[in-house]
């Protein structure tokens, strides 16, 4: 912006004002002054001009005391323009003042005036022996209500939240909207009496649990709550952060929960960053990389293909396992990233193996939201030249629960391709036969905690056995994950279940290693574990 057109300033008009009074001022004052001697004057021409004397004088008094009447008339309506300049002046500032205050979605406070308000409760909370809970609240699925809905739905279930929000805390509770899904509140309350806060925000966790309805539709939203109490070295600032850390910890436990802050989360979160950092880094430096699992024909016990598993080539703390970093590449967006680098890995050694192996890559729900994932996976399959009738994608039921529509997009375009596609993990989730419908799934995987316990569990028995039917019924491949002995191998085969995968068949390994199990078994090896060390498999590679 220029200077010629910059706004207004407050001093600026002030003077302005003042300048123009004083010119309108002087205007009327002398329309008045003139208006009075002329009429004066004009009053006795006329009283002549009825003796027929001086009447062409007369005349142009009468001209002058219309100017002056005009004079007038124009500094009446500059008077006007200027007053009603200055009452929309002040109404503008009045406004300029609330919005600077409060959030205008909701009309809560906003983060500025809940430190403001919130530092003076702090001090008068710590002068008269009172304790003050800082809580932050987030809305657990607010973006896919967004995304699926719209942002008018979006503004209108902001609006409900912060409605619930303000009817379960009591009177004298600073309320604000940080700004997005997330609100900050804080009150007080006598000292040593946690339970009152937890029952309050309890409340809270409950009412969010429930449908809402958010300008006529019925929305699932969930809340995760963190609450931080006072303590004589932090202020408000400090206060809010704790509640964030809290509330995050309350996110990783499961979401639709409160939690209150302690020291510990701190710590977990300083080692959550320093293994975000090392994750930048790791993908910069290539550090992730493929690891293959067996997946088995249980009848004749050969490799019919791999499941390929990511692992993190430390270069302090060794091979990392996925759990303890997949979670974090989905928080912070660096799954795209750490899934394509590990596939195209895997592709690019698995493209000589035997033509008949199989190769099946894991995608996460956070991934099924990119439009564009079908097509940087045709782009990995023509780099590598791996052929696409080779590739399986194992998705799980979560990732459909998200955004069905786009899911259904993207793997309709991948089966275009000639990709198949595996429905991961099955029976822990929704278990859904409509989501197994709505999609043209090859395969089902059995999740490995019923196969595990199959043989000491008879609930875990009779789901496996009801999976097995349905993909009978739905003419779908059924592959048990989490063989871990013959006995459970020996189990699986009656019930009609042909494939599978677990540490009975070997640890998951790296390709040179799966390339040399290939190897063994092109020359007729058994592959029973307990006959095929790792030593060797290496020396066949
Ligand atoms: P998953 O897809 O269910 O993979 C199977 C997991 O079970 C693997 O753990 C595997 O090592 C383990 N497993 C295999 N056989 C047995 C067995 O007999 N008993 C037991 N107890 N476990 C067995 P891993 O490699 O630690 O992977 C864990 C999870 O991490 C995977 O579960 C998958 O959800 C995720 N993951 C791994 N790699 C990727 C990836 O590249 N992308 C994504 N999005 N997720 C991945
Ligand atoms: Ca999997
Ligand atoms: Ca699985």
């Amino acid at each position: 912006m220029t200077k010629g057109n910059a706004p207004d300033t407050r001093a600026g008009f002030i003077v302005r004002l003042i300048g123009l009074d004083i010119i309108l001022a002087a205007v009327i004052m002398a329309g008045t002054i003139l208006l009075v001697k002329n009429a004066g004057r004009m009053l006795g021409y006329a009283f002549g001009a009825i003796d027929g004397l001086q009447f062409a004088r007369g005349n142009s008094f009468l001209i002058a005391v219309s100017l002056n009447l005009a004079l007038l008339l124009i500094g009446y309506r500059r008077y006007r323009d200027l007053s009603r300049e200055v009452q929309e002046r002040k109404a503008a500032e009045e406004r300029a003042l609330l919005l600077s205050s409060r959030d205008p979605l909701t009309g809560l406070l906003n983060r500025r005036s809940l430190c403001e308000n919130g530092a003076e409760m702090l001090g008068r909370a710590q002068s008269s022996g009172k304790a003050v809970a800082v809580i932050l609240i987030d809305l657990d699925h607010f973006k896919n209500v967004n995304d699926v809905h719209g942002h008018g739905v979006g503004d209108s279930l902001l609006r409900t939240a912060s409605a619930i929000i303000v009817d379960k805390l009591p009177v004298g509770a600073l309320i604000a909207r940080l700004g997005g899904d997330e609100f900050a509140c804080a009150l007080t309350y006598d000292e040593g009496q946690d339970n009152s806060v937890t029952y309050m925000v309890d409340q809270i966790v409950q009412n969010f649990t429930q449908p809402l309805v958010a300008d006529r539709i019925v929305v699932h939203a969930g809340a995760s709550i963190g609450v931080a109490r006072s303590t004589a070295d932090a202020d408000i600032d400090g206060l809010i952060r704790r509640a964030d850390i809290a509330m995050y910890a309350a996110k990783h436990a499961g979401r639709n929960r409160m939690a209150w802050f302690d020291e510990s989360m701190e710590q977990d979160l300083q080692c959550r960053n320093e293994t975000e950092n090392a994750m930048r880094s790791g993908i910069a430096k290539s550090e992730f990389v493929p690891y293959f699992e067996q997946q088995i024909d249980l009848a004749s016990k050969r490799i019919t293909g791999f499941e390929v598993l990511a692992r993190w080539e430390h270069p302090l703390r060794g091979l990392v396992p996925p759990d303890d970093f997949i979670p974090i590449a989905e928080e912070t967006g660096m799954i795209g990233d750490i899934s394509e680098m590990v596939i195209r890995k895997a592709l690019a050694v698995a493209k000589d193996w035997d033509h008949a192996i199989t190769i099946s890559v894991n995608i996460s729900p956070v991934q099924l939201r990119d439009p564009w994932l079908a097509q940087k996976i045709v782009k990995i399959l023509i780099e590598t030249g791996f052929p696409a009738s080779r590739l399986e994608i194992e998705i799980t039921e979560s990732a459909l629960f998200d955004n069905l529509a786009l899911a259904q997009s993207i793997i309709t375009s991948l089966k275009n391709q000639g990709i198949r596609i595996a429905l991961d993990d099955f029976g822990t989730g929704y278990s859904s036969l409509a989501h197994l419908r709505a999609l043209p799934f090859d395969r089902i995987k059995i999740d490995k905690s019923f196969v595990m316990s199959i043989l000491d569990n008879n609930e875990s028995a009779a789901i496996v056995n009801a999976i097995s039917s349905l993909g009978d019924s739905l003419n779908l491949t059924v592959t048990a994950e989490g063989i871990e002995d013959s006995d459970i191998a020996d189990r699986l085969t009656p019930m009609g279940i042909s494939k599978g995968q677990g540490w009975h068949y070997g640890l998951p390994m790296d390709g040179e290693a799966a390339a040399g199990m290939l190897a063994l078994q092109t020359a007729g090896e058994t592959l029973v574990p307990a006959n095929v060390s790792v030593k060797r498999i290496r020396a066949a590679a």
